[in-house]
C-alpha cells in the first residue's frame, strides 16, 4: 500500500480505483463543478461480476438513479446503495462509456482519452481482465429523456463540492474515470478532475482508499 491518502484526486481525463468492504462507502466528489464521473464496480472475489445499468434499471423500473436506490450486478444481486447525494440528483444510466470509437466518430485525434480506456487500464492495473466494458453509472451527467423517446446531451449542473456516496453492499472494486469528453457539451468549460474517498460505516474515511495512488504514472491535474 502506498501513503495513505484521506481522499484520492482522480485527475481530468483519467481515472482511479478504491476498494470497498461490504458497509463501507465510496463517495465521488466534482471538486470543480460541471464534470461527469464514469462509475464502474466489480464483485471483488469474483469480478466476472459486476454493476450492470441495464439490469439495474430493470430492477428499478428507472431510467436514472435516485438516492435510497440500489444498483444491481449482472447477476441482479444488490452491489452498491446511492446513500447520499449532495448534487442537483441529476446522473445516467443510459449512455455507455466513451470509447475510441466514439471519439473516432466525433473526428477526434486517434490517441484522445476515454473512459473505456481509463476503465481497462486501471482495472488491470489492479487484478481485473476486462474485456467487454460495463455500462457505468454516469454521476453528475445530464441525459434526460426528451419528447417521450429522445436523449438530450446537457451540461453537468453539479456545483464545486457536490457529491454522491454509495453503500457497498458487497466487497468491491469501484473504478472512478473523469469523463475527458470535450466535443459534446457534457462537462461544462471542459474535463476536470474529481475525487474519490471510501469511508466507514460511521461516515470516517478510510486511509485504505489510497491504493488508488497506485498506477499509472499520469499527470496530475
Ligand atoms: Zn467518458
Amino acid at each position: 500500500m502506498t501513503t495513505p491518502s484521506p481522499r484520492t484526486v482522480v485527475p481530468a481525463r483519467h481515472a482511479r480505483t478504491v476498494r470497498a468492504r461490504a458497509g463501507q462507502s465510496v463517495r465521488v466528489t466534482d471538486t470543480r463543478g460541471g464534470q461527469v464521473g464514469d462509475v464502474f464496480a466489480f464483485v471483488a472475489d469474483d469480478p466476472t461480476e459486476y454493476h450492470s445499468a441495464a439490469h439495474t434499471r430493470a430492477h428499478l423500473s428507472r431510467l436514472f438513479p435516485r438516492a435510497g436506490e440500489v444498483f444491481v450486478t449482472n447477476r441482479r444481486r444488490p452491489l452498491l446503495t446511492l446513500v447520499e447525494d449532495t448534487s442537483p440528483g441529476v446522473h445516467d444510466m443510459l449512455i455507455p462509456a466513451c470509447d475510441p470509437y466514439r471519439y473516432a466518430d466525433l473526428g477526434a485525434d486517434p490517441g484522445h482519452r476515454s473512459c473505456a480506456v481509463n476503465l481497462v487500464g486501471e482495472a488491470a492495473a489492479h487484478g481485473i481482465p476486462v474485456t467487454d466494458v460495463p455500462q457505468p453509472i454516469n454521476v453528475f451527467m445530464n441525459t434526460p429523456v426528451v419528447d417521450g423517446t429522445g436523449i438530450d446531451w446537457r451540461s453537468a449542473p453539479s456545483r464545486p463540492g457536490d457529491s454522491i456516496t454509495f453503500r457497498a453492499e458487497l466487497d468491491c472494486v469501484v473504478v472512478v474515470s473523469a469523463c475527458p469528453q470535450d466535443l459534446v457539451g457534457i462537462n461544462g468549460e471542459g474535463p476536470t478532475p474529481l475525487a474519490v474517498e471510501v469511508l466507514d460505516g460511521s461516515g470516517r474515511r478510510q486511509p485504505a482508499s489510497a491504493e488508488a495512488d497506485a498506477p499509472s504514472g499520469e499527470e496530475q491535474p
